[in-house]
């Protein structure tokens, strides 16, 4: 199944010159939903993984099917001031200005095997953070999951040595 044919691309959103690739028209499709997420299923798999991690918000359409169907658990990293018990922080930069993203600390057990879904990689700066959190709670990040990579941004280079699965490539 090619996955792009349910990815709409956006011109000119959130601004001027970008082009934002849309995942919800996959999200809308019931076979196209279950084929993606029966990819990164068996690349779960494969991996061995205990716990899945994603952020908010796109992260969690991705990771919580995936979860689901692995009967494995799912956390999702947020952003600063939504989770209500004790966390773990990490700021990191956006194209402009900062965020902060936290995980509950005892959503992952050290030596846990986690893999981290997201809608898209980008940048790369998301995934590195979540990466970063999930590392301070000892866990064991063996993948990472993405229905698009934006190959241009060159996201790959900021987590270099984690496993990528991404299922359509721009
Ligand atoms: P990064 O941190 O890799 O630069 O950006 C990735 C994050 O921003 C992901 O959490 C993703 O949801 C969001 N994002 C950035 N650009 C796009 C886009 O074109 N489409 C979608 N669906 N999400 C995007």
């Amino acid at each position: 199944m090619n996955l792009k044919n349910y990815i709409a691309d956006v011109e000119n959103f959130p601004e001027e010159g970008i082009i934002f690739r849309d995942i919800s028209p996959l999200m809308a499709d019931g076979e196209a939903y279950r084929y993606a997420t029966n990819e990164i299923v068996k690349y779960a798999k494969d991996k061995g993984v205990e716990m899945i991690v994603g952020p908010e918000a796109r992260g969690f359409i991705v990771g919580c099917p995936v979860a689901y169907e692995l009967g494995i658990g799912f956390a999702p990293a947020r952003k600063k001031g939504k989770l209500p018990r004790e966390t773990v922080e990490v700021n990191y930069g956006l194209e402009y200005g900062q965020d902060t993203l936290q995980l509950h600390k005892d959503s992952i057990r050290p030596g846990q095997k986690v893999l981290v879904c997201d809608d898209l990689l980008a940048t790369g700066g998301t995934i590195a953070a979540t990466i970063e959190l999930i590392e301070s709670l000892g866990g064991v990040v063996v993948g990472t999951a993405f229905i698009v990579e934006l190959k241009d941004l060159k996201g790959r280079d900021k987590i270099k040595g984690y496993d990528i699965l991404a299922l359509a490539e721009y």
